[in-house]
């Protein structure tokens, strides 16, 4: 049998402690919300780790234990140490996938993964999202229809400042008017990178089926093969010359 894909599911989880509303939607956190979905998959191990534990969570043991981490944070990006970006940063380029979840568009590990700002326009009206699945055949869209709709949600418009994604998958249409690049990849050395943008805090978007079939379709995407490291520097010649 194969061995399972090894998640850590990253949460700031501040809004959940300090908001009634918020707990209500989130008991068990959005990071509980999103590994209680990973757990009912048979291929998928799961961890938690929030801010507020040592190291935030992301020790080198687990770090070196994790395929995939999957960063919700919104309040608290400042929050996160410097040398936990560093070694969440290296761990990628080595072959972790990571996947980045609606706010933490703004994370210091999707910045500085990005090189650019990550800006974008946003709006809280409650309105909806249709998510438009624009490359069918990608491994991300496996089980999901021409597009699914989130009934209430925040507003993310374009111009979103990312760098050319290398495989697009999703485009957001919203009721106000404005459209987004809500499923980006890249890559980045041997690891694998997703923006997905859906999730915020005070609607139940996490549990949604259409948006847990994502998370773990991109899970199972951003886990697989890494390849060998490549060798770099000065190197004799394979053939004679
Ligand atoms: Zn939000």
């Amino acid at each position: 049998m194969l061995q399972p894909i090894r998640v850590t599911v990253w949460n700031e989880y501040r809004h959940e402690r300090q908001s009634e509303e918020i707990a209500r939607i989130y008991p068990e956190g959005i990071h509980g919300a999103i590994a209680g979905h990973l757990r009912t998959l048979p291929d998928i191990e799961v961890r938690t780790a929030t801010l507020d534990e040592p190291e935030h969570g992301l020790s080198d043991e687990v770090l070196a234990a994790t395929d995939v981490l999957i960063w919700w944070g919104h309040m608290a990006h400042q929050e996160v140490s410097d040398a936990v970006v560093d070694k969440v940063q290296a761990r990628v380029l080595n072959g972790m996938g990571l996947i980045v979840l609606h706010s933490a568009h703004f994370s210091k590990i999707f910045k500085r993964l990005m090189g650019t700002t990550c800006n974008l326009k946003w709006r809280e009206a409650n309105e909806r999202e249709r998510i438009w699945v624009v490359d069918p055949s990608h491994p991300i869209a496996e089980g999901l229809g021409e597009y699914f709709e989130i009934s209430q949600t925040e507003m993310y418009g374009e111009r979103f400042d990312i760098p050319q994604p290398d495989q697009l998958v999703f485009i957001s249409w919203f009721q106000g008017g404005e459209v987004f690049r809500s499923g980006c990849c890249f890559y980045r050395g041997r690891g694998k990178i997703f923006y997905f943008r859906p999730g915020h805090e005070t609607l139940p978007i996490y549990h949604q089926p259409e948006v847990q079939k994502v998370i773990s379709n991109a899970v199972r995407w951003a886990a697989s093969p890494r390849g060998s490291a490549p060798t770099f520097g000065n190197v004799k010649p394979l053939e004679r010359l």
